[in-house]
């Protein structure tokens, strides 16, 4: 627990968003998790390999349709010359013979002298190792590789962001929410914008033991947590920490999370995984999946927009980002130290190529990003005796973020793209809706390179009291 950070963490709050949106995870769980079927479990494999060098990959299963997978292998040598890079995957999966083939399309970040591969091993361990694998296909030396899953919530892997589907954490949120919407129900007065739970209908439908250990659970989080803001309360804080820090939730749990709670969730944990956690873990992992081949063509170039814009650097890579069905009001929030996001993978604002302005939009919370655009709105106000308004730096953060979008498909020839602030009606409310236009032509002529950032700030500073 270190304060410090937690006030920073406050300091960058989410503060605008949308209020509670229709979503329907059923609907979107096109990607699930494999059961017993023998096939290669979705999520992260630890690779050992060998073709005259040695070599080791991570590989991430992130996508499957019926027997078609895809996802990608960031791979280096451990002997001989050195060479590493980072290859996308798609192939098969043969449920008769239990073989995976994979081809890979392209590498990038690539060292030394490399080429993609085509790959194949036989599934085993109900979908938990691939063994006898083989290597081969164009000018590259055959060789042999085998890959053990590993129990782990992390899902994909990008440059700049790591991606989480964490079943406790998900039901950390979920009874948070059916929680929040039960003392509703009730009529009590209950904080923050109502988020709708889709599954409240299949909540009242449990029965026998299912619905003791539910409600329990419920009334547990009623008590103990409603009252609490997921952001920014300390107490919650610091169970985020403890609850993702959790990687198999049949094992040992670590202390400082109340023993009544410990209760709650491990009771409440086989009725998740029996009616809920299925459909959950697939909207998370196909927003990933849709969220990863996005990043894969405009990460670089967004990461680039949004630095410079901001004089900021990215925080330390990978941000964490956890998927959630449900998060909390606002859809997504961010907290410091190190920087970890929370995103609902339900939420339709964050669908699309909106996961990519949610992303940085989040990322640009961290002090490495938006502080130094912070300071220099302060000093250009300083300059006219004055201070900036609350959250005008939030309206930068909401503009660039949505601008580095738009700039970045437009670059890509997808035009059209609406910031989220607009789409949400983010920037027709309260003191942003007279500020917005104020602050956008400067800004944008900034960002066209027509002006420097100090004298936008300079501008802003004059136009908005
Ligand atoms: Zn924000």
């Amino acid at each position: 627990m270190q304060p410090f950070l937690l006030v920073s963490a406050a300091l960058f709050a989410l503060q605008a968003g949308s209020p509670a949106r229709e979503a329907a995870p059923a609907e979107r769980s096109q990607v699930a998790q494999p059961k017993s079927d023998g096939a290669p479990r979705l999520g992260r494999w630890k690779v050992v390999g060998r073709s005259g060098r040695d070599w080791e990959a991570t590989l991430f299963l992130l996508r499957r349709e019926d027997d078609a997978y895809s996802g990608h292998l960031l791979w280096r040598t451990t002997s001989g010359a050195e060479a590493s890079g980072r290859e996308a995957v798609t192939g098969t999966f043969d449920q008769g013979t239990r073989l995976l083939a994979l081809s890979g399309r392209e590498i990038v970040d690539a060292v030394g002298n490399i080429t993609h591969a085509e790959y194949r091993a036989r599934s085993e361990d109900d979908g938990r190792s691939l063994v006898e694998g083989t290597w081969g296909g164009g000018s590259v030396v055959p060789g042999t590789w085998s890959a053990v899953w590993e129990r782990t919530s992390e899902a994909a892997r990008t440059p700049s962001f790591s991606f989480h589907s964490h079943e406790l954490y998900n039901l950390h949120h979920f009874l948070y929410q059916c929680a929040k919407s039960a003392a509703r129900r009730d009529g009590e007065r209950v904080a923050g914008r109502p988020v709708t739970v889709v599954e409240l209908d299949a909540v009242d439908a449990l029965e026998g033991d299912e619905r003791y250990a539910w409600l329990a659970a419920v009334d547990y989080y009623r008590r103990e947590l409603i009252a609490l803001d997921l952001l920014f309360d300390r107490r919650m804080y610091a169970l985020k920490q403890l609850l993702t820090g959790i990687e198999d939730a049949d094992g040992e749990w670590p202390a400082g999370i109340e023993e009544e709670h410990v209760l709650a969730l491990r009771a409440a944990l086989p009725v998740y995984r029996a009616r809920f956690w299925p459909a959950h873990d697939a909207a998370n992992r196909g927003w990933i999946a849709t969220a990863v081949d996005a990043l894969e063509r405009h990460e670089a170039e967004l990461v680039e927009r949004m630095t410079s814009a901001y004089g900021g650097s990215w925080p330390p890579p990978p941000v964490r980002v956890d998927l959630c069905a449900y998060a909390n009001w606002a859809g997504a929030y961010t907290t410091g130290g190190p920087a970890h996001v929370t995103l609902s993978s339900t939420d339709a604002d964050n669908g699309g190529h909106g996961a990519l302005e949610t992303l940085v939009h989040e990322a640009s919370h961290t002090p490495e990003m938006i502080g130094a655009l912070r300071d220099a709105l302060a000093a250009a106000y300083a300059a006219r005796g004055a201070e900036p308004p609350d959250d005008l730096w939030h309206l930068f953060l909401f503009v660039t973020a949505g601008e580095s979008v738009r700039r970045t498909l437009a670059g890509a020839g997808v035009e059209g793209y609406v910031h989220y602030g607009e789409r949400a009606g983010v920037y027709a409310r309260g003191a942003w809706a007279g500020q917005f236009p104020l602050l956008l032509e400067p800004w944008t002529a900034f960002l066209d390179g027509e002006i420097n950032r100090a004298t936008a700030l300079a501008r802003i500073a004059e136009a908005i009291d």
